[in-house]
């Protein structure tokens, strides 16, 4: 039986059940919170000031997707995000929720000259130290590797990242999420690199193609066998949910339901904008409705009225999540 290696240890794939695949628990610059460590949950008390309380809302959310019947999330979190595992175990310690971890750089284009000056297989050992040492000396190990591309395109710093991605999914047989914008199809030029590198596109996942209704393009995606994120589900600026959900449908009828993860890309906490611009974003609708119980709240019930069945539901919420991480 195929293991999964989860904040609190391995589990058995058949423990992961009902999956949410790309929510956030936390999500922060770390060089801002390593300079300005009164903004950092774990920092020691060194001003003597009360960090901003980033576990409640973490809490709050994976408390709130297990009444929805959620056991397992999938955080996404890599670097530049502020990745913390061990914020992510004490959350699955209280709240009782699995939270898969990753390894991987989300970014879109910078990376720091250390990593300029050294090759695509010196990234990928970083990788390869998370899955299989485990990270930062804590000894939770990543099960799975995020990159990213997005308005830039898949320019020569994010090829490397790219390759790196995959030569260390090709060496430990971890599965691979790549954050992908398909305004400007990056998946396609995403795929081929993975392609090159000889990855198991079934092992493949590109993140947030239901941000495009474009029914053409996401068949393009899906032909060459990876699966898909219908996965920000609430971020009407990309999309808003009333064509979000009939590309969904569309998907469904034609067969694809073996394909596509359901999720929101929520963040529990997002230090992106100060909180009078987080408040105008609302209010602008952009992030109507956004959080990590919408997709149960009114994305499944729309579904089902449109004629998605239980045995869909099911494919998408537990086998898929279960077959991307476990093989
Ligand atoms: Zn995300």
């Amino acid at each position: 039986m195929a293991s999964v290696e989860t904040v609190t240890g391995p589990i058995d794939a058949d423990e992961l059940g009902t999956t949410l695949i790309h929510e956030h628990l936390i999500y922060r610059d770390e060089a801002v919170v390593f300079h300005w460590p009164h903004l950092s949950p774990n920092a020691p008390d060194l001003e003597n000031v009360t960090p901003p309380d980033y576990m409640t809302p973490a809490l709050d959310c994976a408390r709130a997707v297990m009444e929805r019947g959620v056991k397992t999330l999938c955080e996404p979190t890599g670097m530049f995000g502020g990745r913390d595992v061990e914020f992510s175990r004490e959350v699955s310690e209280k709240s009782g929720l699995q939270v898969v971890p990753c390894t991987g750089i989300y970014t879109y284009e910078y990376l720091p000259t250390f990593f300029v000056a050294r090759d695509a297989d010196a990234m990928a050992d970083l990788f390869v130290h998370d899955i299989e040492e485990g990270i930062r000396g804590t000894g939770i190990k990543a099960a799975f590797i995020k990159c990213a591309a997005d308005e830039p395109g898949v320019t020569e710093n994010i090829e490397k990242v790219h390759r790196a991605t995959a030569r260390a999914s090709v060496r430990t047989g971890a599965p691979i999420m790549a954050h992908s914008r398909p305004a400007n199809e990056t998946a396609i030029r995403q795929i081929e690199i993975f392609q090159e590198e000889g990855v198991d596109l079934s092992r493949v996942q590109i993140a947030h193609t239901g941000d495009t209704d474009d029914l053409d393009y996401i068949e393009r995606v899906l032909d060459k066998g990876v699966l898909v994120g219908m996965d920000r589900y609430g971020l009407e600026l990309f999309l808003p949910t009333e064509r979000r959900n009939p590309t969904v449908t569309a998907l469904l009828e034609r067969g694809y339901a073996d394909r596509m993860f359901l999720s929101q890309d929520y963040c529990a906490t997002l230090d992106w904008y100060p909180p009078e611009v987080l408040e105008q974003l609302d209010a602008s609708g952009a992030s109507k409705g956004w959080s990590m119980t919408l997709v149960f709240d009114e994305v499944i019930p729309a579904l089902r009225e449109a004629g998605m069945t239980d045995a869909q539901l099911e494919t998408m919420m537990v086998s898929n999540p279960r077959r991307w991480l476990a093989g």
